[in-house]
C-alpha cells in the first residue's frame, strides 16, 4: 500500500479554517490542478471529479480552447464597464442569442445575481405589460428550491440552513410543492402573479426529477394564466443533462432563461439571462447593471465555452453516458444504494443505511480511493462528472464506487 505524507494537506487545510470564513465544510482534499475529467492534489494523487465545481465544469477542466480564449483576452482587454461599448459584447450577444433562439441577452456573473435580474424583469414586465399594480407583483417558487444565496433568493428558500438568521425576508413570493401542477394551477389564479421560477430538475435538493410531463403542463398553464416561466438553468443547462437545456427533454422553451455555471466552463463567473424583446425591454438604463457583467474577457470565455459544448456534441455524450452509468449503478445492486436518479450526467443515488453519516463516510472512501464526490442533504450523493469523460473512465469509476461501498459493511 502506498504511504503517503499527508502533511502538506493538513497544513493548507489548518490555514484555511484559521483565515477563511467556515461557510462551507468540504471533503478534506486540497486540490492543486485539473485536467478534463481528473483533479490532482498537492500531494500528487489523482482523482476523478464527480462534482465538476456543481456542474460549472461541463466541459472538463481547463479545457484548451477555453484556456486559449481566456489568455488570449486576457492580454488585450479584459474590463471596460458598461459605461463604454466594447467590441466583443455585440459578439458575444449575437452568438449567444442565436445559439438558445432569444432576442437579448443581459450578462451578469453569479448565478445568483442571473437569478435576481430575472426576478427583476419578471416584475417590471408584470407592472409595464400586464398591469398588476405597483408594488404587489407576486412570483411562484417551488419548495426545496436553490437558486442561490442573496437575501432576497433566500426569502423564498425552504431549506432553514439557507434561511435561519438571516430574516428580515423579501416577501411577495407564494411556494407550491415541486412537481405538482395542480397547486401551480390554483397559485396562478392570482391575477398580481408575473413569473413562476423553477429548476427543470431539482440539483441541490439531491437531484430531483420532475414526473414525465411536468415540465410542459407548467410552461403550458402560464401560458395560459399569462405568466413567465422562468426556468434556472444554471445547473441543469449547457448540456448537463443529456440535452443544452433539461427544457428541452420536453420541447419548452422558457419565456426567461437563466445560464451561469458551465457558461464559462469553470474559468469565470459567467451568468446570462435571455428572454425576447417584449420582456428584456422593460429594463431601461440605468435600472439594472453589474461591473463586470458582459466584460470582454466573460465574452471571449463564454463564447468559446459554448462552442465547445457544442463541438464536442457534450450534449449527445452526456444523455448517451448518463444512459450507461445509472444502468451500471442499478447492476450493483448494493443494499445501500435506495434510489439512481438522474438525467444525462446529472445524477445522485440516495444511501440506506442505519447510520446518518454513511453518505459522508462513504464520500470519504471515493476520496481515498481516487473519486472525488460530497452528499447534499444528508444522504444523497450527487454524481456528475465533467461531460468529456469516456465510457473507459466512467467503467473505472464504476468499479470506484463497487469497491467502496463495501466501506458501509462496517459502520
Ligand atoms: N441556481 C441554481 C439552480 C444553482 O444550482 C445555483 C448554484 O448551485 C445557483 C442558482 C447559484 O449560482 P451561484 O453560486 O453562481 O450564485
Amino acid at each position: 500500500m502506498q504511504v503517503m505524507d499527508t502533511t502538506l494537506t493538513q497544513q493548507l487545510i489548518d490555514r484555511e479554517e484559521q483565515f477563511n470564513a467556515h461557510n462551507y465544510h468540504p471533503i478534506p482534499v486540497v486540490l492543486d490542478r485539473g485536467e478534463g475529467p481528473y483533479v490532482w492534489d498537492v500531494e500528487g494523487k489523482r482523482y476523478y471529479d464527480f462534482l465538476s465545481g456543481y456542474s460549472a465544469v461541463n466541459q472538463g477542466h481547463c479545457h484548451p480552447k477555453i484556456i486559449q480564449a481566456l489568455v488570449q483576452q486576457s492580454s488585450k482587454l479584459t474590463l471596460t464597464s458598461r459605461a463604454f461599448h466594447s467590441s466583443l459584447l455585440g459578439e458575444y450577444a449575437e452568438y449567444i442569442t442565436g445559439f438558445f433562439g432569444y432576442d437579448k441577452v443581459l450578462p451578469m456573473n453569479t448565478g445568483v445575481e442571473a437569478v435576481e435580474t430575472a426576478l427583476k424583469l419578471a416584475r417590471k414586465w408584470g407592472y409595464e405589460r400586464k398591469g398588476i399594480p405597483e408594488g404587489s407583483a407576486k412570483i411562484i417558487v417551488c419548495e426545496g428550491n436553490f437558486h442561490g444565496r442573496t437575501l432576497n433568493v433566500i426569502s423564498f428558500s425552504t431549506d432553514p440552513s439557507s434561511r435561519n438568521g438571516f430574516g428580515p425576508f423579501m416577501s411577495g413570493y407564494i411556494t407550491i410543492p415541486y412537481n405538482n401542477t395542480t397547486a401551480l394551477k390554483e397559485a396562478l389564479n392570482d391575477p398580481t402573479v408575473c413569473g413562476f421560477l423553477m429548476e427543470p430538475i431539482q440539483g441541490e435538493a439531491g437531484v430531483v426529477v420532475p414526473d414525465e410531463g411536468v415540465l410542459s403542463t407548467c410552461y403550458q398553464l402560464c401560458k395560459e394564466a399569462g405568466v413567465l416561466f422562468i426556468a434556472d438553468e444554471i445547473q441543469t443547462g449547457l448540456a448537463r443533462t443529456g440535452k443544452m437545456l433539461a427544457c428541452d427533454h420536453e420541447g419548452v422553451k422558457p419565456d426567461i432563461l437563466v445560464l451561469g455555471k458551465a457558461l464559462s466552463g469553470g474559468v469565470l463567473p459567467i451568468s446570462a439571462v435571455l428572454c425576447n424583446d417584449d420582456i428584456m425591454l422593460c429594463i431601461k438604463p440605468g435600472e439594472h447593471g453589474s461591473t463586470y457583467g458582459g466584460n470582454p474577457l466573460a465574452c471571449a470565455v463564454a463564447i468559446a465555452a459554448l462552442q465547445v459544448l457544442k463541438d464536442e456534441n457534450l450534449a449527445e455524450r452526456s444523455e448517451e453516458l448518463g444512459l450507461y452509468f445509472r444502468q451500471k449503478l442499478a447492476h450493483l445492486n448494493s443494499k445501500y444504494i435506495r434510489t439512481i436518479r438522474g438525467k444525462g450526467l446529472l445524477n445522485a443515488i440516495i444511501i440506506q443505511h442505519k447510520n446518518p453519516e454513511a453518505a459522508w463516510d462513504l464520500c470519504l472512501e471515493l476520496m481515498r480511493n481516487g473519486l472525488l464526490a460530497k452528499p447534499t442533504h444528508g444522504d444523497k450523493i450527487r454524481l456528475a462528472p465533467p461531460l468529456v469523460i469516456s465510457k473507459e473512465e466512467l467503467d473505472d469509476c464504476i468499479q470506484i464506487i463497487e469497491n467502496s461501498l463495501s466501506v458501509l459493511d462496517n459502520l
